[in-house]
């Protein structure tokens, strides 16, 4: 991997997400030799994905290359490499650029879909986890309006303006209602001679409320808020199979659609080499102690959505969401400096400042943990707190422009189909 010897102990990061980066920034002024190692050589800010895959927003205003993060650190090393493998015993990276040693190795890789063995979702729906995937999203929502503007069959006319969102949490929240609002302020001037408002949006969920790990309330308001825009929300369905024309569920309800979009689960992105039931759990996150140390190890440890922290408050884990991972990363930084120091390590205690999703113009929901508020206040703040997470001053800058853009003009201009997307499994 070309990383020079040092006399400093070797911190080996996998992934430059959240996590990882709010680990290495720590890290990094210290007395230590600290490899990143990403197989994205950028850090994507995964919440606006789904205004990539709506137009709203371009695909470099969301991502922040990792070497400018950190390069103001000298004893800091990025590589562009897919780790595939952790060997525990010779304590090394296997990666497809070649093997590297580590004193200390963390792993921050996040998190993927979760299909739950599903092969024919697996296959036919669509993903929203990188950028790559969401731009597949926005060519093929695109593509799926110009092949309806060809079609004199009215069945395949139909299908092709259906769309299936499974899962309603904050993701399939915001693209349901950034679908609807395309629905409304788009489609009508780019489709003039299409009839739009045949374009269905359904937003299914297998349990019994929408964005289930909000209060009662937020679900209620986010639900109204998705009805007013002519979301059809469908509750305690599951979504059972799709071979790529029908959707199929736990009921007789069926949907005839082009585009499924699967939001309905995540699972840890574990690495072989730390496996096993004694080190994974259910949903392949690596079970760690309350220092993130993996199970068994001194020297390893996980942290972020692949990190699971078992305590009786957190029986599933924290939560796989942005804030977790930054301070489980922040936290790390000091405890990976008092190991070394031979101090006794600090126990993590995430600090939950709470959650929000927004559904389209001026609509959001917000939980703090004192406060919980809906409507115009609640979408400014979270633009705001979105605003303020977003690395990089320009990417602040360009997101800022374009939503004030696209709120004064009902627009969003990115509705470019620059990579034609095709499944591989479709004839
Ligand atoms: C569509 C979407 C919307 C979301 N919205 C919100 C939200 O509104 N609020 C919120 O708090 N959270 C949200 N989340 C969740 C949040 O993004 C994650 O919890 C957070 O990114 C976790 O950070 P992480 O550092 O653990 O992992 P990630 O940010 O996923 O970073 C993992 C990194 O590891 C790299 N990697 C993985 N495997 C390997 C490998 N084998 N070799 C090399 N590199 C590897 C990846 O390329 C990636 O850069 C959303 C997630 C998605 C997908």
């Amino acid at each position: 991997m070309n990383i020079p010897k040092s006399s400093f102990p070797r911190v080996v990061i996998i992934g430059g997400g959240f996590a990882g980066v709010a680990l290495a920034k720590k890290l990094s002024k210290k007395e230590l030799q600290v490899v990143l190692l990403d197989k994205h050589n950028y850090h994507n800010f995964q919440p606006l994905l789904y205004q990539v895959s709506t137009g709203g927003l371009e695909p470099d205003s969301i991502a922040y290359p990792i070497r400018k993060i950190l390069k103001d650190f000298p004893n800091f090393y990025f590589r562009l490499a897919d780790v595939s493998e952790i060997d525990t015993e010779k304590c090394k990276v296997i990666s497809n650029i070649g093997s590297l040693k580590f004193d200390y190795l963390v792993v921050a890789s996040g998190s993927k879909t979760n299909f739950f063995g599903n092969k024919s979702i697996e296959d036919n729906s669509m993903e929203m986890k990188t950028i790559p995937q969401s731009l597949n999203l926005r060519s093929l929502i695109l593509e799926n309006f110009e092949d309806a503007l060809l079609t004199s069959n009215l069945h395949e006319r139909n299908a092709l303006m259906n769309f299936v969102i499974v899962g309603a949490g904050p993701t399939g929240v915001e693209l349901a209602g950034a679908l609807a609002e395309i629905k409304k302020g788009i489609l009508p001037k780019d489709y003039p001679d299409l009839d739009t408002r045949t374009v269905q949006i359904n937003l299914v969920q297998s349990g019994d409320r929408i964005l289930k790990e909000m209060s009662e309330k937020a679900s209620k308001k986010a639900e109204d808020f998705l009805e007013d825009l002519g979301v059809h929300v469908w509750k305690n369905v599951r979504v059972t199979g799709y071979d790529g024309n029908v959707v199929t569920t736990n009921s007789d309800l069926t949907f005839e659609a082009e585009t499924v979009i699967w939001a309905a689960g995540v699972k840890g992105a574990a690495i072989n080499g730390i496996d096993g039931e004694e080190l994974l759990s259910k949903s392949n996150r690596i079970q760690v102690n309350e220092f993130n140390q993996v199970k068994g190890f001194n020297n390893i440890f996980a942290i972020g959505d692949v990190a699971q922290m078992t305590t009786d408050q957190t029986p599933y884990g924290h939560p796989m969401m942005a804030q977790p991972a930054i301070q489980q990363g922040k936290h790390l930084g000091d405890n990976l400096l008092r190991l070394i120091e031979n101090k006794p390590l600090k126990p993590f205690k995430y600090k939950d400042k709470g959650s929000m999703a927004t559904v389209g113009r001026n609509k959001a929901v917000v939980d703090l943990p004192k406060f919980k508020f809906q409507g115009v206040f609640a979408w400014f703040v979270w633009m705001f707190v979105h605003l303020f997470f977003l690395i990089g001053f320009r990417n602040r800058l360009v997101v800022f422009i374009n939503w004030v853009y696209n709120y004064v003009r009902f627009d969003r201009e990115a509705r470019l189909i620059i990579r034609p997307y095709k499944n591989k499994f479709k004839p």
